[in-house]
């Protein structure tokens, strides 16, 4: 690295940045109007228009990537919608539970201006049964004479409030801290994982394209029902099924099983759901109905999965029911509108006959072989070495930037750093992510490059 211009400190950095492996996950939950998503937006460091967002509209985007004192983690924002007045509870419990379900650590946000409400207490009921890491946010602390209505908080029995305010900073580095302490380094799955529990699959996909009657058809009456938090009275989220002579764990069958009938914000409802089984799941098989046209909400449930990093398998559902004509029009469209996942296995299934039902854990088998393919940096550098020499980068400004080293920091999705003697366009990088997968394979998995340039 030294002889290449690389600080070898430098490099180690990124190389550990870059091959992270899953990132712990904090909910944020509460009340509609508590202020989850201004904080949101104060973690995540960004003005973005989260709060902008008018009620009712579809948001689909619920996790993302924050870091604070040098650690990074996902947040979970569930202020994306408000709900009727009628059945505000329900509905407010309901967002939380998904959001508790597939987090790690949960900050729990209350208006210290008003006060603890029923609704307050029925979520700190929730809380209390998930038995999760809690941290208090006392938020619309604006200024020191707020500070006494944060105390009263105390009562919730939930530990000590953190008076905040979300909307200019006041207090946020200090509740930071505190959930920092709460978080695990890794995600609870990861060491579940590590001690060789079943793989874990989230079967998803928008309503309607088959998801209920393909788990009943591949569970059979092999169904065992998994209640991972033993002695409470909350549903069973995970199911235990064999397949192909393996256990295997789809994760939040109650989701796709229940019903959910809301009629505002059903679609930022369902986003959060899949959202939260894909955190918890290694890899997603999004289902995808094959006689109606592949529409944009496919695409995002695709996209979902692609930027959780999970491995992904399509399965195109409702086989049965297509002629020949809908099969030629079907697979255009799989090539323009999936284009960008044609790495991902595929399988033409019908839950309704049980067709191909048999390739459904090959398939998944070999996304999650290709989500942990690790390739040697002896054998990466010699591909780049003769990839770089046939191919260059074009001449920019006179200057020829070249790849110099590389190294595959990290698995689960595949992570690459890339270290070059100048900026390298994304054209350029796209060409190396396609030889990369002709030459090592990683099916089904999406994968990572990070490119280091030379001061
Ligand atoms: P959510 O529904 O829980 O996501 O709440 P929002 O983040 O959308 O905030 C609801 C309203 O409360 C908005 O008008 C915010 O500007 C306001 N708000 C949020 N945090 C604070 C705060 O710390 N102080 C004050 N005064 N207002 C806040
Ligand atoms: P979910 O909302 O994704 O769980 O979808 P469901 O499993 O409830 O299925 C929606 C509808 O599609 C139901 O009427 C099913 O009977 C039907 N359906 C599901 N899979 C198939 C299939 O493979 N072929 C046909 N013809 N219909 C199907």
């Amino acid at each position: 690295a030294a002889e290449e211009g690389f600080d070898l400190e430098d490099v180690e950095g990124a190389i550990e940045e870059a091959g992270h492996g899953p990132l712990p996950v904090l909910a944020v939950v509460g009340r509609p109007n508590v202020g989850k998503s201004t904080l949101v937006n104060r973690i995540i460091g960004r003005r973005e228009a989260v709060v902008e967002d008018k009620p009712g509209v579809t948001r689909d985007r619920v996790t993302y990537e924050a870091e604070w004192a040098g650690r990074r983690f996902k947040v979970v924002d569930t202020g994306g919608w408000e709900q009727d007045v009628l059945g505000i509870d329900a509905s407010v419990a309901a967002q939380a539970e998904y959001a508790i379900e597939a987090a790690d650590a949960v900050v729990f946000v209350v208006d210290a201006k008003v006060g603890a409400t029923d609704t307050d207490e029925a979520v700190v009921r929730l809380l209390r049964k998930a038995g999760k890491p809690v941290v208090l946010c006392a938020n619309k602390v604006d200024g020191p004479s707020g500070e006494a209505d944060a105390a009263y908080l105390w009562n919730l029995g939930l530990g000590e409030p953190h008076p905040v305010s979300a909307l200019h900073g006041r207090g946020t580095g200090d509740m930071l801290d505190a959930v920092l302490e709460a978080l695990p380094e890794a995600p609870a799955q990861t060491f579940a994982a590590a001690l060789g529990g079943p793989r874990r699959i989230a079967l998803i996909g928008r309503p309607n394209v088959g998801k209920s009657s393909l788990l009943n058809k591949v569970a059979g009456e092999e169904r065992v029902v998994v209640n991972e938090l033993a002695g409470t009275t909350r549903d069973p989220v995970d199911e235990l099924i064999e397949l192909g002579g393996k256990t295997w764990k789809f994760v939040d069958t109650a989701g796709i099983r229940k019903r959910v009938h809301l009629q505002q914000g059903a679609d930022y409802y369902a986003s959060l759901r899949t959202a939260a089984a894909v955190e918890k799941a290694e890899v997603a098989v999004v289902l995808i109905d094959g006689s109606e046209t592949i529409s944009v909400q496919d695409q995002r449930i695709v996209t979902m999965a692609v930027e959780a990093g999970r491995a992904l398998v399509l399965a195109i559902n409702k086989w049965d029911t297509l002629d020949e004509e809908r099969r030629y029009y079907l697979e255009r469209e799989i090539e323009t509108e999936l284009g960008q996942v044609a790495w991902a296995p595929r399988v033409n299934v019908s839950a309704r006959t049980g067709r191909h039902m048999e390739k459904l854990v090959p398939a998944i088998e070999a996304a999650l072989a290709g989500w942990e393919t690790r390739v040697p940096t002896g054998r990466l550098n010699a591909f780049l070495g003769e990839l770089v020499a046939a191919h260059p980068h074009p001449v920019r400004g006179g200057k020829q930037p070249r790849i110099l080293f590389g190294t595959q920091a990290g698995t689960k999705p595949p992570r690459f750093v890339l270290f070059a003697s100048g900026f390298i366009e994304a054209g350029y990088r796209r060409f190396i992510e396609r030889r990369l997968r002709e030459e090592f394979g990683f099916e089904g998995a999406p994968i990572h490059i990070s490119v280091r340039v030379r001061e």
